[in-house]
């Protein structure tokens, strides 16, 4: 069974806030969430993205050697809701272009032929 650590009333173990005090617990090791260990004498905020860039409120910054929030900034990151662009040739590109766009393709053809039109009919 598990206690919250401020208060030591126990707790659901997926609980992620304590129901009697609100405390947050995710920093406790919570078993749903990773929990960072610190594998040297360094601690983890020394490389931790947190740390550098003074966004982390945590107490045990920045001594910390264990932590469910570190974030190794020597990690590449994945940036969420990146959309996915291949890199296309022009020629390409605008074949799609046309494959998407009918309606935009049917009026420049009309246009350039009544453009057309105009120019043959004040040649004569
Ligand atoms: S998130 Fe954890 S490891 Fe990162 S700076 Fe804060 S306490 Fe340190
Ligand atoms: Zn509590």
């Amino acid at each position: 069974m598990l206690n919250c650590p401020r208060c030591h009333q126990s707790l659901n173990s997926k609980a992620v806030t304590c129901s009697h005090c609100g405390t947050v617990l995710k920093a406790y090791g919570h078993p749903g969430i990773t929990l960072h260990r610190a594998t040297s004498d360094q601690p983890l905020c020394e490389t931790c993205s947190y740390q550098a860039d003074d966004t982390c409120t945590f107490p045990q910054r920045p001594y910390a050697k264990e932590c469910t929030l570190y974030d190794d900034i020597t990690q590449p990151k994945v940036v969420a809701n990146q959309r996915y662009t291949p890199r296309q040739n022009p020629l390409q590109s605008l074949k799609f272009w046309c494959q998407r766009n009918p309606a935009w393709l049917g009026l420049l053809g009309l246009l350039t032929a009544s453009f057309l039109l105009t120019l043959l009919a004040a040649s004569r």
